[in-house]
């Protein structure tokens, strides 16, 4: 095995993207990716409960089966705006995410209800709750409070943008390595995406990071330029490293 890893992530899998997301996972393994964290969303927008959809649990099942992680990502995946947000709060909630910053403010109480719920869905859909052991935010956006939560609830690790982070140990541990992921809401940040990927990439190859995060949304997809600079990038960092999991990434670390 090669000593330095590469964790891949696929956001936003629900049943209202289940066939993008096959699609990405036959295009991984014609490349070589066999393992993936598949970050998913009980109830995406309120519209798209994964236990009323038994096609779609099955094929999550199958992918676990596979040695794909699944991986608790939000709940309903947005955030309505509130009245009473600050001006800072509405550019971070509102145009930083598009408004999917289902994470970011919860207090510790309402984190850990919606939690709660996340693992029923799973348990309702008849998915092993067992195999839950990570927890990423829409966008990267968890506060403190929602962090605390987290612990609480038994999972072992949650990232953020800029690292992975062990919650297992106290104070939980940050392991430093930035996420690739693309922005492409408009023509202007996808080519900024693509350049700026390009020498996060470049500098994670040339500093010999341990770890490699890519981190792909089904949108990404869209856009044949920005999909080929995905998979470009990913078969040169599969020269020196191994994909696996977050996971299997942390029981090595
Ligand atoms: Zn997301």
């Amino acid at each position: 095995m090669k000593s330095n890893k590469l964790v891949i992530s696929l956001h936003d899998v629900s049943p209202k993207t289940q066939a993008i997301v096959t699609n990405q996972l036959e295009e991984l393994h014609a490349i070589g990716v066999k393992r993936c964290s598949l970050l998913v969303i009980p109830d995406y927008h309120h519209q798209s409960l994964i236990s009323l959809v038994p096609s779609f649990v099955s094929w999550l099942q199958e992918q676990a089966d596979k040695g794909h992680e699944i991986v608790l990502h939000g709940y309903y995946h947005d955030r309505p705006p509130s009245l009473c947000d600050s001006i800072w709060k509405r550019l971070i909630t509102e145009h930083y995410t598009a408004g999917e910053g289902e994470f970011y403010d919860l207090d510790y109480e309402q984190a850990r209800t919606i939690l709660k719920m996340g693992k029923a869905v799973f348990e309702e859909a008849g998915i092993d709750r067992s195999q839950l052991f990570g927890f990423i935010a829409p966008a990267w956006l968890l506060g403190k409070e929602a962090e605390r939560a987290l612990i609480d609830e038994g999972f072992l690790y949650t990232t953020r943008l800029h690292g992975v982070i062990d919650l297992q140990e106290q104070p939980p541990r940050f392991f430093p390595a930035q996420s690739m992921v693309y922005s492409v809401r408009s023509a202007w940040r996808r080519i900024t995406s693509l350049v700026w990927n390009e020498l996060l990439f470049q500098y994670a190859t040339h500093q010999k990071w341990r770890l490699l995060r890519v981190s792909l949304h089904p949108v990404d997809w869209k856009y044949q330029f920005i999909k080929s600079h995905l998979l470009h990038s990913i078969k040169r960092a599969l020269k020196n490293r191994t994909p696996m999991t977050y996971e299997s990434w942390l029981r090595q670390e």
